[in-house]
């Protein structure tokens, strides 16, 4: 008889589980909530699926066992990701920092194969299926929804955790690891915008721009980034914000005031800002000061920076300005500090920090330490990564081993 195999919840690493557990012979069923597998997919890299990084490493991931990364992608690389999407029809195309994405430029076609490898090897999809527990009795599991009860051999849960819940992913099997007696790490959004402190922000509310952003604690350095920045009525969002939202929430929680400074010319240093500055003061030197910097700063920046910078700027001409002033300009586009007073939330977030403990999860087929015949997979699960394709490649790399060994 074949092994019955429960894949509960149809994201990346539960197709991934699947579809390896059925090429190994398994009788496989997903259990979905939503009303069809694999909505996620579709969101991700902004609908076009960064499906995975040809520089991923262990310093790309964060959580308290992080180290298992290591042995996780010595078990399935990202080149074995790339040859097993290519093995079931996705061409990859890969930018110049390293994301691979479809050739298509779309998630759906990610999806799409997905769904099609997983039909041909006959895993079943039963969708509009809210697990609501799990339970462990006479050898197989059972499986509760609100009106049934299932069976299976063995389970994988791959629930997900809790960010872009407007994809299903509500903590769900946060509930179904604990009631099987899991430890769970406390969860928080990651890759997430950042809200943050200032009167000003309505006023540059859409205005973005090449920058880095660094958030620091006390003086000390949290984490640094730089690329689009983005300013919103609430604070500020962008690549780089999101790339360093986790540290800075991890802090956040802890009850310390964090700051982000805003860099807005990265590429040049005080002094050749400063420079650049005067030059334009003085060949520009009729016009008023928030004139000047039309074409160097975003129109709806310059009153802003100006008012932030010095006391009653629309008196000021060039002529009226001293060294100091000019540094003040300087500092500001350099070094503008804002306190950070929280995040978007679990809707806004594109990862889960924290999850279920893997003290509890042997690494090398992730199995339950505590319930034999039970798996996990993916966000679930106590690591998460940098944005770049790095959260999709530990569910492909949990899935594919989980899915594996639960075949077995
Ligand atoms: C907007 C957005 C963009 C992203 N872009 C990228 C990207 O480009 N690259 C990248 O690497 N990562 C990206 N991510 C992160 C990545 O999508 C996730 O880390 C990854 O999908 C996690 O896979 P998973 O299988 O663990 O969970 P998910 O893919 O979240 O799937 C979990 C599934 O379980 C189901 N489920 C939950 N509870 C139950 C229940 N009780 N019963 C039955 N089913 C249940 C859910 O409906 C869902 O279908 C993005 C995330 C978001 C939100």
């Amino acid at each position: 008889m074949k092994t019955r195999v429960a894949i509960i919840g149809g994201g990346a690493s539960g197709l991934m589980a699947a579809i390896v557990a059925a090429k190994n012979n398994a009788d496989v069923t997903i259990y979905e909530k939503s009303n069809r597998v694999g909505k996620k997919i579709l969101a991700t890299g902004n609908g076009r699926c960064n499906y995975t990084n040809i520089n991923t490493s262990v310093n790309n991931y964060h959580g308290k066992n992080v180290d298992i990364i290591n042995d996780v992608l010595d078990i399935f690389s990202v080149q074995n990701t790339l040859d097993f999407f290519e093995d079931i029809g996705i061409y990859p195309y890969f930018d110049e920092s390293g994301k691979v994405y479809p050739y298509s430029l779309q998630a759906s076609s990610v999806l799409d194969n997905l769904r099609l490898e997983a039909v041909k090897h006959n895993v079943k999809e039963l969708t509009e299926c809210n697990i609501r527990n799990l339970r462990k009795s006479k050898g197989q599991f059972d499986i509760i929804t609100d009106d049934k009860i299932y069976n299976a051999d063995k389970i994988i849960i791959c629930t997900g955790g809790r960010a872009g819940s407007q994809f299903g992913c509500s903590g769900d099997g946060y509930k179904m690891a604990d009631s099987l007696g899991h430890k769970t790490v406390t969860t928080f959004p990651a890759l997430v915008q950042l809200k943050l402190e200032s009167v000003f922000l309505k006023k540059i509310s859409g205005v973005r721009y090449e920058g880095a952003v660094t958030s620091f604690v006390n003086s000390k350095v949290i984490r640094k980034e730089d690329g689009e920045i983005l300013f919103t009525d609430y604070g500020i969002s962008g690549p780089p914000v999101l790339q360093l939202s986790r540290e800075t929430i991890e802090k956040l929680n802890t009850g310390q005031k964090v700051y982000l400074q805003v860099d807005s010319f990265p590429n040049l240093s005080k002094n050749e800002l400063f420079e650049l500055l005067k030059e334009r003061f003085i060949k520009l030197k009729d016009r008023s000061l928030a004139d000047t910097l039309i074409g160097l700063l975003n129109k709806k920046l310059i009153p802003v920076v100006l008012s932030e910078a010095l006391n009653n700027y629309k008196d000021l001409t060039y002529s009226k300005l001293n060294k100091k002033q000019i540094y003040s300009i300087v500092n500001i586009l350099k070094e503008w500090k804002f306190r950070v007073i929280g995040h978007n939330g679990w809707n806004q977030a594109q990862t889960t920090a924290g999850g279920v403990s893997l003290e509890n999860i042997d690494i090398n087929t992730f199995e339950s330490k505590k319930v034999k015949g039970l798996y996990f997979a993916g966000e679930i699960l106590d690591i998460d990564g940098d944005c770049g394709g790095f959260n999709l490649q530990f569910a492909w790399s949990s899935g594919y081993i989980a899915g594996y060994n639960a075949s077995k």
